[in-house]
């Protein structure tokens, strides 16, 4: 990884820049929605929206070129609802259909039924999909390509007692996982053989709820690792490259709060290693579109592969700012057909960016706070980038995610993206619900976020500080 990427002016407009569809539609909803809009307002792509009852009034369909109400607000009957987006698709001769993150996103019936009905599908096969998608499966596919993994069970653990064999091996403390996991759920951590047969049982139970799919395995639980991601991208004749890591480690509830590019850690060998390992991982097994690869980091510096996500994160606005690629754009070429408009030694992380997730949620006790937006101002001035649907007067419906806005910030060091940061959220008003914005401004205060010294363990810690002293200097 070097300078920043360098962009020669083109004697002449290559095949890259044509429009790689002329519709496509969005099968998601809220700051994803308009993200990929905005992608293909910029390319010359027409779009359409799909929305639900409770999303009538939303900023997607109202930017979109067309729009069509695909059902009722339960997401089981909107926006997961298979034959209604298929149908929007071919109602408006939609080409293409851009899943965003979460609902349709991983699921590979969704993507043979789109190839089916002659659409393509803004992503990666159906094929890989599957092979990535389940985390006990991935993890074997990984193994088999000499990718570093945690210690742990040897594909699904079927019975309390097989658990209890594979965690006296492995030693405790152990972490079952849901096989089809996601988004934090389904994950018990257990500290010793008595407590293992109940939690062992919950994540079961909780995984067949949420996933339906009760299948778990097993992983070393590391005490206070921290969640390094790689950003991939491949095409379609076999190019696949890293645009770096983001550093994820401010969770709560294993759920991402903040998230930054590059990692304040690692160092430029470490750096490759990561990146090296990940472009292994995904040409393993073809992949193509943008994926990320994600593992834990250990004290001594030892990494171990996670899961990979095969869809656009989050997270991914931090690493367009420091390396300056536009990752959704780049998914619609990828998925036309089109070779990478770039090579690896052209992707340089430059400078430093960090997003802040603001959710409708009480900020200390992370309670949801859905309502009406009564004023809104969103910062804007050098280096931020603020990623939202939400608008004044706009009603944040209970039945999907709490995420009303990424802040994201950019500096030329970390020091200027965490300074930019705390006046975007100084200057950042949204009343009528509580947000996680003051939260998000104590956390720029601490010297532990601001050293760089935090693991996956640290909001536990920060939150216990916050209880002791609520209104105060953190310090
Ligand atoms: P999900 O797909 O639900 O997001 P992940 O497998 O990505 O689940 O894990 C989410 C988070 O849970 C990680 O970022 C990390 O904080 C924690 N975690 C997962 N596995 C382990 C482990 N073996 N040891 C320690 N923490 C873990």
């Amino acid at each position: 990884m070097g300078a920043a990427i360098k962009r020669k002016a083109p004697a002449k407009p290559a095949p890259n820049d044509a429009p790689p569809f002329k519709k496509v539609l969005i099968a998601n909803r809220g700051e994803i929605a308009l993200r990929v809009i905005l992608a293909c307002k910029e390319m010359g792509v027409q779009t359409v929206a799909v929305y639900s009852e409770a999303d009538r009034n939303a900023l997607h369909v109202r930017f979109a070129d067309e729009e069509v109400c695909i059902g009722p607000p339960p997401s089981g009957k909107s926006y997961l609802n298979i034959p209604q987006v298929i149908a929007a698709a071919e109602v408006t001769g939609a080409e293409a259909i851009h899943p965003g993150y979460g609902f349709l996103s991983e699921n590979p019936h969704f993507v043979e039924v789109c190839q089916a009905c002659g659409i393509t599908f803004i992503g990666p096969s159906a094929e890989i999909i599957r092979k990535m998608g389940n985390k006990s499966q991935a993890k074997a596919t990984m193994l088999a390509a000499g990718v570093p993994l945690m210690p742990g069970s040897d594909g699904i653990i079927e019975t309390v007692e097989e658990a209890l064999v594979v965690a006296e091996q492995i030693g405790y403390p152990v972490i079952v996982k849901a096989s089809s996991g996601g988004g934090g759920r389904g994950m018990r951590i257990c500290n010793n053989p008595e407590e293992l047969p109940d939690l062992y049982n919950n994540a079961r139970s909780e995984a067949k709820g949420a996933f339906g799919d009760d299948s778990v395995y097993m992983e070393k639980y590391l005490l206070e690792p921290r969640h390094i991601e790689v950003q991939i991208m491949g095409d379609q004749h076999g190019n696949v490259v890293h645009l770096g890591e983001r550093e994820c480690s401010i969770q709560r509830r294993h759920q991402k709060l903040i998230e930054e590019s590059p990692s304040a850690v690692l160092d430029p060998a470490l750096r490759q290693r990561i990146c090296d390992t990940a472009v292994m991982a995904a040409k393993a097994v073809g992949y193509y579109n943008a994926g990320t690869i994600e593992f834990l980091l250990d004290k001594r510096g030892d990494f171990f592969f996670m899961e990979m996500n095969t869809r656009v994160q989050v997270e991914h606005p931090v690493t367009e700012l420091v390396t300056g690629i536009d990752i959704v754009k780049e998914q619609l070429r990828i998925a036309a057909g089109q070779k990478l408009s770039f090579r690896q030694e052209d992707v340089v992380q430059k400078g430093h960016a960090i997003e802040c997730r603001i959710n409708a949620e009480d900020p200390f006790k992370f309670t949801p706070s859905p309502g009406r937006i009564t004023a809104l101002h969103f910062p804007g001035g050098p280096g931020i980038r603020v990623d939202t649907a939400m608008h004044q007067d706009a009603v944040i419906p209970p039945h999907y995610d709490s995420m009303v806005a990424k802040l994201i910030a950019y500096g030329s060091d970390r020091a200027e993206a965490i300074a930019r940061m705390r006046r975007a959220l100084d200057t950042l008003v949204i009343e009528g619900i509580k947000t996680t914005a003051p939260l998000h401004r104590r956390i720029m205060d601490h010297p532990d976020f601001i050293a760089g010294t935090f693991s996956t363990k640290w909001m536990e810690t920060f939150m216990e500080e916050l209880k002791r002293n609520p209104a105060g200097d953190p310090r």
